[in-house]
């Protein structure tokens, strides 16, 4: 297969394979369908010409990769990262593609983005750099063919400018081809905190699930950005002790449980932004927090963080996978021989997409919820999701990660099935 696309072949893409390959092998999936499902089915590499602000011209490239949408428009965020790569957009949108199946939302699966550091441009800068990969892009999105939201490194400006983009093309508004958008444009509210409220409405019912109580419950948190921040917030509104939370410098820990409020409040105040200024507790390495002994570990950063080398150490009850594709193949074999309860990416994480579902159909309807009902609608949504995976994984004595996999899968192969091959 790395031989048929090997412009593909990077670590995250093989872990998104390998998980593919797993699950398929379980459920016996048609070995038609498996050539075609581990492939995207759509990828453009786009080149960005920017000014920059001291008159020279800097080139980036960018991606937008649509695995599938035999279920609907595809959906997914944008990354603005150095790294990011044709294989790593691949493999996230390949899991865009299960997390929307698992949750039944009528999506396939899209990831874009960019290879920038977007903490070295500056606002005029990074305004241009994403009104042309907007451009680039244009043929490939719209709100009925594949509709852009948040990621790594970008936020609700980031997809102002891309949906004004797109609009000013079109010649009118067109709100519902992005989400995470900021209010004013048709944004919802509880986007921004989706995700992370997601996390901790799935890990609270593994939580019961285990019986473990909550007053007890000591948290981790790796990553300190939308997902890990508001993670961090909400478990501890839960009545958690969030111990110990990172970004890419290293983290605070303090056993005693942080004050998130106020750290969010001074992280915030901080032009640049750096949990280390804020001086609310001892500073640690992202594997010593890794390694922490707790109830809740979340990592909520970038792929690949617990791997066959640390995974021995982890020594939490429950993993809830905020980041996508966090655990390694190997890492994941130990962590089940452990006995720890992983909440794996593709459901833990699905708040974000679900939230940006009611965004695009509250942008549909020009009529908009109250945070009520869409925070009462997340939880219906993700926890229904996460009891059927219980349910499944149980009854099929498999784990939480393949048997989340397999029922993705399986209602996209289905919608195949039922659709049939065209030409
Ligand atoms: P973000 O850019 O807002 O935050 C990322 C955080 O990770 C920052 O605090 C950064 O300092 C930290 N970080 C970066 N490199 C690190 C490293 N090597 N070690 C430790 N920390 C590091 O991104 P985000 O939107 O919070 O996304 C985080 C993860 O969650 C990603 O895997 C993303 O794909 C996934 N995710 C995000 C959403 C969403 O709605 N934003 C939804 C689903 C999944």
């Amino acid at each position: 297969m790395t031989e048929l696309f090997a412009e593909l072949d990077n670590p995250t893409f093989r872990l998104a394979v390998a998980q593919f390959d797993q699950a398929a092998e379980i459920m016996n999936l048609d070995r038609n369908l498996r050539q075609r499902l581990k492939l995207p089915q759509r990828s453009l590499i786009v080149t960005l010409p920017i000014r920059m602000d001291d008159g020279s011209i800097n080139v980036f490239m960018g991606y937008r990769v649509q695995h599938d949408s035999a279920r609907g428009p595809c959906k997914g965020g944008i990354r603005y990262h150095p790294e990011v790569n044709l294989g790593e957009v691949a493999a996230l949108a390949m899991w865009m593609t299960w997390k929307c199946a698992l949750a039944e939302l009528p999506y396939g699966g899209a990831k874009g983005g960019v290879r920038v550091n977007p903490s070295r441009l500056s606002s005029g800068e990074l305004e241009r750099l994403t009104r042309r990969y907007a451009a680039e892009i244009f043929p490939l999105i719209g709100p009925d063919k594949d509709i852009p939201a948040p990621d790594v490194g970008t936020n609700a400006q980031i997809m102002a400018w891309m949906m004004d983009t797109y609009s000013q093309q079109m010649g009118y508004a067109v709100p519902g081809v992005m989400t995470g958008k900021p209010r004013s444009i048709g944004g919802s509210l509880g986007r921004e905190e989706a995700t992370g409220r997601g996390v901790v409405d799935v890990t609270l019912e593994a939580m019961r699930h285990l019986g473990l109580a909550l007053d007890t419950a000591t948290v981790a948190v790796q990553g300190f950005g939308n997902v890990g921040a508001h993670t961090a917030r909400i478990m501890r509104e839960a009545g958690m002790r969030v111990m110990a939370v990172s970004d890419k410098e290293g983290g605070l820990y303090n056993e005693r449980g942080l004050d998130i409020p106020e750290l969010l409040r001074r992280y915030r105040l901080d032009g640049h932004p750096s949990l280390r200024d804020t001086k609310m507790g001892d500073w640690i390495t992202n594997q010593e927090l890794l390694e922490l002994n707790c109830t809740v570990l979340v990592p909520a950063a970038l792929s690949e963080q617990i791997t066959k080398r640390n995974a021995p150490r982890v020594r939490c009850r429950i993993l809830a996978e905020g980041a996508n594709g966090p655990t390694t193949l190997e890492a994941d074999q130990i962590l089940t021989d452990k006995g720890i309860f992983v909440i794996p990416d593709i459901l833990a994480n699905s708040g974000g997409v679900i939230v940006s579902y009611f965004e695009w159909v509250q942008d549909a309807q020009r009529f908009f919820w109250t945070e009520k009902n869409i925070q009462d609608r997340l939880h219906d949504i993700i926890t229904a999701a996460f009891h059927r995976t219980l349910e499944f994984a149980k009854s099929t004595k498999t784990t939480m990660r393949m048997a989340a996999l397999i029922s993705g899968i399986d209602r996209v192969a289905k919608a195949h099935q039922v659709r049939g091959l065209y030409p």
